[in-house]
């Protein structure tokens, strides 16, 4: 690796360390703290995923960088510092926010996330992509769920970093996420290198259900054996664990998976008033659809069958129309 990656990534743990001392020991981090404590981050929590506090102040890590000749241009090709227009002074970027860093497969701290204290926006203000951080390679909390992931031959994949936290304290330490963008075909053979199964447990808003279909697309499609969640609409995992505590979020949420098949035949009737007669046929068809691209012949018998009690159809019917869509697929 070059000398500037090293330093990069050096430049990074250091300033972990800085953020975590400040959270943990200073009268500066004490509102961060509490904020913490009010979510119910624990110090094993905080300690485990070296949350840290970025003071509100322009030059808290430049100083910082500045007394320890860290170069402060690489720190600022890696979006820890800015530079100010008029003068070329460098400047701290992420100020008064709760500091996650984020690790590569092998642990090193190479980016953040910061979370403001409250309800300001942006919410989240991640590290942008430089040379060490790429975004679409990683994924939030591998290097430490690696071991039970391998262990289970199983995977947990969430939205946001506290969920990967929250579930990790409730006892599901397999969870990983990715870091606000869509899963990648890289993070998906990530994934598949150290476990088989992949149980999904995102958002259960509009967005999360959206992300959902996607990611058991780019999952299966990496051979994958993809399961999701059964997290009640309108939660997150962390949202539910705060409500309902962790024996339930792992026997109701997580155990309680449901195939991708059942989660797709939720998601498609959403919304649809099956009453109606068109909107039932077309939610048939899109079942059926779905259907065509199951490879398992007792799965698609299994489910067929469901159809045709359900809206008191003969099988031979939705049979035939299911061998005209194949057909049509080719
Ligand atoms: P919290 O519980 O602290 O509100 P969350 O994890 O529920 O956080 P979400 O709004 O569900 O937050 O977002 C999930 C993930 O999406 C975050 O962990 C972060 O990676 C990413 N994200 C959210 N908001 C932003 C943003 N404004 N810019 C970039 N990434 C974001
Ligand atoms: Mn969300
Ligand atoms: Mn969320
Ligand atoms: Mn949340």
């Amino acid at each position: 690796m070059s000398t500037e990656n090293n330093t990069m990534i050096s430049g990074s743990e250091l300033a972990a360390k800085l953020y975590h001392h400040l959270l943990m020991n200073t009268e500066q981090g004490k509102d961060a703290f509490h904020y913490l404590t009010e979510r119910g981050f624990t110090t094993e929590m905080i300690n485990t995923f070296s949350l840290g506090f970025a003071p509100n102040a322009w030059d808290t890590l430049a100083h910082f960088f500045d007394k320890r000749k860290v170069s402060l241009n690489i720190m600022e090709q890696i979006g820890l510092l800015a530079k100010r227009d008029f003068d070329g002074k460098f400047f701290d970027r992420f100020r008064d926010r709760v500091m996650f860093p984020i690790w590569n497969k092998d642990g090193k701290v190479i980016g953040f996330g910061g979370r403001v204290i409250g309800n300001d926006h942006p919410k989240y203000l991640n590290s942008p992509e430089s040379k060490i951080f790429n975004k679409s390679k990683i994924l939030y909390g591998f290097h430490i769920a690696r071991s039970e992931m391998r262990k289970n031959n199983e995977a947990v994949l969430f939205e946001g970093y506290v969920d990967v936290i929250t579930a990790w304290q409730a006892g599901v330490r397999n969870g990983v996420a990715t870091l606000g963008t869509a899963i990648t075909d890289e993070q998906a053979k990530l994934i598949r290198r150290n476990a088989e199964s992949v149980i999904i447990c995102y958002d259960s808003d509009n967005a999360g259900l959206k992300a959902t279909y996607r990611a058991i697309e780019i999952l299966e499609a990496n051979n994958c054996n993809v399961k999701v969640a059964n997290l009640p609409e309108g939660y997150d995992p962390d949202d539910y664990i705060q409500k309902y505590g962790s024996e339930k979020f792992r026997k109701e949420v997580i155990n309680a998976n449901q195939t991708t098949m059942a989660f797709k035949m939720n998601f498609l009737r959403k919304g649809k008033n099956l009453q109606n007669e068109a909107e039932r046929i077309a939610y048939i068809e899109n079942v059926l659809s779905e259907i065509t691209s199951l490879t398992n012949a007792i799965e698609r018998d299994h489910y067929l069958r469901q159809l045709s009690q359900e809206f008191s159809l003969s099988l031979n019917a939705l049979k035939q129309e299911l061998y005209r869509l194949y057909k049509q697929k080719k």
